[in-house]
């Protein structure tokens, strides 16, 4: 086969467009703005390789006109999807695709269908005033943190490519533009259900509760309680990524119900951040003055959200509302149990502690934490340096901890010890695998994107990636990337939404 016909590359890759057919009403049929120069700043040639195409073929000006928008596979049919969504609490009916495009469904190497997606390719009908492009440096950040999180263990989506333009866009100055490519589970969100809820038009809230069902959950697609069992996992995925979330500091940043998937993805990399010292309140977007969606309160925030999907199952669960509602009410209820289990799971993984004991194990790792949290201590190096106490080594979790708290340090560490008996190389092992050495550190993402974006200087952005796809592995000449920003860095450190 010669490389313009094969299949193996995204231009005559075997696209579907599932989404588009059976959900007419939530799609609108839509082309990429014509970009003038695409050039690839980062290919994922890994991913590529996973959704069945030849990672050679990427760099391509064939491939590169597709991932920049320039040019639509043949057998694709581009879509803006629609959505609606609570921002900030506050419900907005009609959201949707306002600077991204589904190119199609591909199948991957298991079989299993991926979204794949252009985010800031052009007005759409759902672009409001914005002009629907995408600035380097988010798109830059979003292919850097979600690789870091895909490395964490943690369900997300991913990048396949950022492309820059050769076009600037106008934010508050002028700043060369980007694409991004994302592949996805599915681009479902609970906004998706929260419009097909508001606009009822023709049954697509069933056509899109069955949709879901068939890429998320097709064991369940022919129990007569599917809708129910959809719900319900929807609730234990998002308590599965919450509580790793928090098992690595991480911060989504806004967690608007359009921003909560229904596969367990995380999604939508705009204004999140790792938090480096300790700190439940901890936010760093510029627009949560409230704090709604600080690092602690995400838990709950992923029960609120949980809460409007229910709603809109409402009319699915039961032709009797009475029990349709005792139903939903019912799994939001479980939420905190679910994540609590969740959470605990993790936290024994972290604490490297055999077999469970719910109520000590929970108090163990609140204990650690309020250690942590009054002295402002790296979340990451803290936990990081239990690896090495639990292999005999105490001095790197000493060495964080002023004089005066060695005392109360001493104390948790023989409640901890007493706890981890019977704990061996499985623990360990574990432990290793629970508490990276590299995060995405705030001020590393910085530098590398301001040398991208000012210098076109891509190295400190390959660098940094290479770290954090790494991210458990402690490598000598990989030091500075463990270190914790100066602390007038972190205090003042700001994120920005827009894309
Ligand atoms: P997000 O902050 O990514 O969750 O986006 C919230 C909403 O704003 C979505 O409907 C986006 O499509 C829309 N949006 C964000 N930035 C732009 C832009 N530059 N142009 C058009 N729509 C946008
Ligand atoms: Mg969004």
């Amino acid at each position: 086969m010669t490389a313009a016909t094969s299949s193996d590359t995204l231009a005559h890759a075997p696209w579907q467009s599932r989404f588009a057919h059976e959900l007419p009403s939530m799609a609108e049929a839509w082309t990429p703005a014509a970009v003038p120069a695409p050039q690839a700043l980062a290919l994922n040639g890994a991913l590529a390789q996973a959704l069945g195409l030849d990672p050679d073929s990427m760099a391509t000006p064939e491939s590169l006109a597709v991932l920049a928008g320039n040019a639509v596979p043949a057998a694709a049919r581009p879509v803006a999807q629609a959505y609606a969504g609570h921002q900030f609490g506050n419900f907005v009916p009609r959201l949707g695709d306002g600077r991204a495009l589904l190119i199609g469904e591909l199948p991957d190497r298991q079989g299993r269908l991926r979204d794949v997606a252009l985010k800031g390719s052009g007005h759409t009908p759902f672009s409001r005033g914005g002009d629907g492009k995408a600035a380097q440096g988010p798109v830059l950040r979003e292919f850097l943190i979600s690789e870091a999180m895909h490395a964490l263990g943690i369900p997300t989506t991913r990048s396949l490519a950022a492309v820059a333009t050769g076009e600037s866009v106008w934010r508050d100055r002028p700043l060369p533009g980007a694409v991004l490519a994302r592949v996805a589970a599915s681009h479902l969100r609970v906004g998706s259900f929260q419009y097909a809820a508001a606009w009822d038009a023709g049954g697509s809230l069933r056509a899109l509760a069955e949709h879901a069902i068939e890429r998320h959950q097709p064991e369940d697609a022919d129990r007569p309680d599917r809708f129910l069992a959809l719900l319900q996992g929807v609730a234990r995925r998002q308590a599965a990524l919450v509580a790793r979330w928090m098992g690595v500091g991480f911060i989504h940043g806004v967690m608007n119900t359009d921003n909560m998937t229904i596969s367990g993805e995380t999604i939508d990399y705009g204004p999140c951040a790792f938090m480096e010292a300790y700190g439940p309140r901890t936010v760093f977007s510029s627009i949560d003055t409230a704090g709604r969606y600080a690092y602690a309160n995400q838990p709950l925030i992923a029960r609120w959200n949980l809460a409007r999907l229910a709603e809109c199952l409402l009319p699915l669960l039961s032709g009797d509302e009475t029990q349709a509602l005792h139903l939903a009410t019912g799994v939001v209820d479980a939420f905190p149990a679910l994540y609590r289990a969740e959470w605990l799971a993790v936290m024994r993984a972290k604490l490297g502690l055999p077999a469970a004991d719910d109520e000590v194990d929970e108090a163990l790792a609140q204990a650690f934490l309020a250690l942590l949290q009054p002295r402002q201590i790296d979340f990451t190096r803290a936990f990081r340096a239990l690896n090495s106490a639990a292999e005999g080594d105490e001095s790197a979790l000493r060495g964080l901890f002023a004089p005066e708290a060695q005392e109360a340090l001493t104390a948790w560490l023989e409640r901890w010890q007493a706890r981890r008996a019977g704990a061996g190389a499985a623990e360990r092992a574990a432990m290793r695998l629970a508490n990276p050495v590299y995060i995405a550190r705030n001020h590393q993402v910085e530098a590398a994107l301001e040398a991208a974006q000012e210098r076109a200087d891509l190295a400190p952005f390959e660098r940094l990636l290479a770290v954090v796809r790494a991210p458990f592995d402690e490598r000598v000449e990989d030091a500075a990337f463990a270190e914790p920003a100066p602390p007038s860095v972190t205090a003042g450190y700001q994120t920005f939404c827009g894309t």
